[in-house]
């Protein structure tokens, strides 16, 4: 079954087409690479699936269904490439802030607290302002309040962006454990080796069109000869 399909998406910048005509599906269960250079449309489309922006053209279905922001959105964990957390905030605070935002009630958002923290030990942390963390360890908090409401659909833009080898590992094993256990994932990325290592199907978008849709052992075959074309586009 597929948790996602988009048809015919199209959204333009005054007259410039961010995002032009692009289609694929994403199976359940999948870890979905969405890669692309610089400028490409990544983060264009993914404000469209999360509802941020709505689409110029097309359709965007959402486990079977056309796509309704306002209710589908607690079924979704997005995970910005800019960093989304109040600076003021003490750590806890701002977890449980956003997760009842996400629709969880105070006491399981407390139990999912104290088993993430715990987890990724940083339960030190609770009573720190956000703006006492290095980036990387703003990172790991913003990526807890985005899984806490497993969510059915997890979208990551550049989750490793600042984090050293061992926190990205932590993620990056988290992010396993997810699909083995039905989360859909969409990780956006402009590092090819990163999706060869975690995505199982690849989408390769570029000026805004996709290039390639297929298995990422069918795209690395033919991928330096895709991207010599991108190259001269
Ligand atoms: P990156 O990897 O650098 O984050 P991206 O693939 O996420 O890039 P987008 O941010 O979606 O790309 O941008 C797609 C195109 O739309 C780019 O040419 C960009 O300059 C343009 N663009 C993005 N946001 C705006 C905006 N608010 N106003 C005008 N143009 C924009």
């Amino acid at each position: 079954m597929n948790v996602l399909e988009l048809q015919h998406l199209k959204k333009h910048y005054a007259t410039h087409k961010a995002v032009d005509d692009i289609s694929f599906t994403i199976p359940k269960g999948s870890i979905f690479g969405l890669l692309g250079p610089n400028g490409a449309g990544k983060t264009t489309l993914l404000r469209m699936i999360t509802g941020i922006f709505y689409p110029d053209d097309g359709e965007i279905i959402f486990d079977g269904k056309k796509f309704d922001p306002h209710k589908d959105i607690h079924h979704i964990g997005y995970m910005p490439e800019e960093r989304g957390l109040y600076k003021k905030m003490k750590v806890g605070e701002q977890v449980m802030y956003l997760a009842q935002l996400k629709g969880l009630g105070k006491q399981d958002a407390q139990t999912k607290i104290d088993h993430w923290f715990a987890k990724f030990e940083i339960a030190s942390w609770v009573n720190k302002k956000v703006e006492e963390l290095s980036k990387g360890m703003q990172q790991k908090v913003q990526f807890i309040s985005t899984i806490m409401h497993q969510p059915k659909l997890l979208i990551l833009d550049e989750p490793f962006s600042g984090l050293d080898p061992i926190n990205s590992q932590l993620i990056q094993d988290e992010i396993f454990e997810m699909a083995r256990n039905g989360t859909t994932i969409i990780f956006s990325t402009h590092r090819m080796e990163q999706v060869e290592e975690i995505c199982d199907h690849i989408v390769l978008v570029n000026k805004g069109r996709k290039v390639l849709d297929g298995s990422v052992k069918e795209i690395k075959q033919n991928f330096k000869q895709h991207l010599f074309r991108i190259a001269l586009d």
